[in-house]
């Protein structure tokens, strides 16, 4: 069975020089920041909020992971894939506004 698009649409960045390098280069991206205590947060890839310089500690602090698309729906397929008990669930940034 062929996976659905959204399954290759989503990328993740352990490393924090790719994934500045991807917030640079999708500056119409988004990122979901997935958080250990509480749901799930959407951002525009340009929102100072998931910059790992400016939150060092909040975005690679355990349980936080940061996942990076081109598209909101992508994110959400993601969330409804990977973290079925938040449902889909997904709080948008009140700072950037994605
Ligand atoms: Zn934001």
């Amino acid at each position: 069975m062929p996976e659905p698009v959204e399954a290759s649409a989503t990328e993740e960045f352990p490393d924090d020089a790719e994934y500045g390098w991807w917030r640079d280069t999708h500056p119409d991206g988004f990122i979901l920041a997935v958080r250990a205590r509480s749901a799930p947060l959407l951002h525009r890839a340009v929102c100072p909020e998931v910059d790992r310089d400016v939150h060092p500690g909040r975005l690679r602090s355990k349980g936080a992971r940061q996942i990076c698309s081109d598209t909101k729906s992508a994110l959400r397929a993601w969330v409804a894939r990977e973290l079925p008990a938040d449902g889909k669930l997904v709080a948008r940034c009140p700072k950037c506004g994605p």
